[in-house]
């Protein structure tokens, strides 16, 4: 394993180096100690104008444009591998503002923020444009064109992973982009930057802003020389974007928030629907988009799958998040962890049986008496009318419904503002086919755990999200076509003025 000091100060990284940084600082915490590690100088707008200029001069030059696609591809091949060379260190600096385990942020996260690049880098090696020659005498091609400066807005719960995929997808086809991630998790995200231009990324191609959202993020969304906008974070911020998108006209894609179903029938493989309602709920530190929130139980199951479910939730190992052993880590900030407990507070006063935790754990470890830690929750709800059935609580906090019929389950698992995911748990072929086709959301996972399939659209129906991403969805997001109409024999135009 790499040491890995944190940098005392991270700035903004613009016009391919860092910059000396404001005077506006704000403090990065260790989530597991509650130790400051690090310090942020946050951009001004001012700072952000400089970003976007820089963006703005790097699509101006011809070559980032029109690099061609396998000297690009040999870029984010190298990007790839400067990752994985890198993923102790950059786990470590996740896990130093983040809270994740070191074990989940090298398997998962650093995993797949490199195989973004290396995915982007295969997809543009397949990619075709268009040609109609119905129209007699013409032929008509449509190609694809980078859009121009993409700002890409991360979220703190994956801030590598997340921000990663938007980066190689902004670089692949061709544009250039100013990435902010969230102020309380700049570390891997500000290292990776580094890395990707020693790596070989131009300078002013991918330009880093920090700071706080209403700050450097609304700066960011407002600069009239933003071309596309990419979000993912909270419903409530997504609906401020996309209006100040609006006013502008400038495209984007919001990955929104999620209260997901996990339905569990009772034709389910019992043992894999367990361990799985688990994992949905409990990895990430119960800070995902996608965790299965709401498990939905048969009820001919119901009292043993909930008992099964508490007697394994109440062993999760909490810790230390740079221990190998550990499966449950802090939150991400004092505030989001008190946020969290408070639901159990909110749950008990509408009427539902909190079962397990809803309280920080009483026997840690002296060295981390001063973390964001949270009990892993169970409660068990009456029926899907509640704020705890309804609102997204984004940690370790899983809710039980019963249902009695097929109708019931649909009912319940399409009853909430948010679309993103469903689980789907049975073995009887009917009733997948028939659920598939009845979920509203934008992804149903059946007889399976979070499985990101990359080629595939990812994104919510209803306030989970507008737009996809992945690969055929990021094609059409970062290229606008341009259709281009030549005669195949000389044409001859009207001819005006040639009367007496
Ligand atoms: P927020 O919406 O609070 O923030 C997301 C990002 O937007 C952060 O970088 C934040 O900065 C920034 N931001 C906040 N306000 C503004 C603004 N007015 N203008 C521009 N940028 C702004 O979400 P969280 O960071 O709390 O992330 C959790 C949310 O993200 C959850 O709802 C979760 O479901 C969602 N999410 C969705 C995913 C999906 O793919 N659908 C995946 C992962 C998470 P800062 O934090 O510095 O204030």
């Amino acid at each position: 394993m790499t040491p890995c000091i944190p940098p005392e100060l991270v700035t903004s990284f613009i016009g391919g180096a860092p910059v000396k940084g404001g005077p506006q600082r704000l403090a990065v915490y260790y989530p597991a100690t509650g130790a400051q590690v690090s310090e942020l100088a946050e951009a001004d707008a001012a700072e952000v104008d400089r970003a976007v200029a820089a963006a703005r001069r790097a699509f101006a030059d011809r070559t980032w444009r029109l690099m061609p696609t396998e000297a690009r591809q040999t870029l984010l091949l190298a990007c790839h591998d400067a990752i994985l060379a890198h993923a102790d260190e950059l786990a470590r600096l996740e896990c130093l503002n983040l809270g994740v385990s070191l074990r989940e942020l090298r398997e998962r996260h650093i995993a797949r923020a490199a195989y973004n690049f290396r995915f982007f880098a295969e997809f543009i090696g397949q990619t075709r444009g268009e040609v109609y020659d119905q129209a007699a005498g013409y032929r008509t091609i449509v190609v694809r064109e980078p859009v121009g400066v993409a700002a890409l807005i991360a979220p703190w719960n994956a801030p590598t992973a997340l921000a990663s995929m938007k980066i190689a997808a902004a670089l692949a086809f061709g544009n250039t982009c100013v990435v902010k991630p969230s102020e309380q998790t700049p570390l891997a995200l500000a290292r990776l930057v580094e890395l990707l231009h020693l790596a070989g990324v131009p300078a002013g191609v991918l330009n880093l802003v920090n700071g706080r959202g209403p700050v450097t993020g609304a700066a960011l969304v407002a600069h009239p020389d933003v071309d596309l906008i990419s979000f993912t974070g909270g419903t409530e911020t997504g609906r401020q974007i996309m209006a100040e998108a609006g006013r502008r006209l400038k495209p984007c894609t919001m990955e929104l928030g999620g209260k997901s179903a996990n339905i569990v029938f009772a034709s389910a493989d019992y043992d894999r629907a367990l361990d799985a309602a688990l994992t949905s709920i409990y990895s990430n530190n119960g800070q995902q988009c996608l965790s299965g929130s709401r498990i939905l139980v048969e009820r001919s199951i119901s009292d043993r799958f909930i008992a099964d479910f508490l007697d394994r939730a109440a062993r999760i190992r909490i810790g230390d998040p740079m221990d190998d052993a550990t499966e449950l880590g802090p939150l991400a900030s004092g505030a989001h962890r008190d946020r969290v407990i408070g639901y159990a507070d909110i749950a008990r006063a509408e009427g539902i049986e909190v079962l397990l935790g809803g309280a920080a754990p009483a026997n840690l470890p002296d060295a981390l008496a001063g973390g964001y830690f949270a009990q892993p929750t169970v409660a068990v709800a009456p029926d899907n009318a509640r704020r705890t059935t309804q609102e997204e609580i984004f940690g370790p906090f899983a809710t039980f419904l019963r249902f009695d019929s097929y109708e019931e389950a649909i009912e319940k698992a399409n009853g909430t503002a948010f679309g993103l995911v469903s689980y789907l748990w049975s073995d009887y072929l009917p009733t997948v086919e028939r659920a598939t086709r009845d979920l509203r959301s934008g992804v149903v996972w059946v007889n399976t755990t979070m499985t990101r399939e990359l080629r595939a659209p990812f994104g919510g129906y209803k306030d989970s999200g507008v737009g996809r991403e992945g690969g055929e969805a990021c094609l059409q997001f970062y290229t606008e076509p341009k259709t281009v109409t030549t005669p195949s024999t000389p044409m001859s135009p009207r001819r005006f003025g040639l009367g007496t």
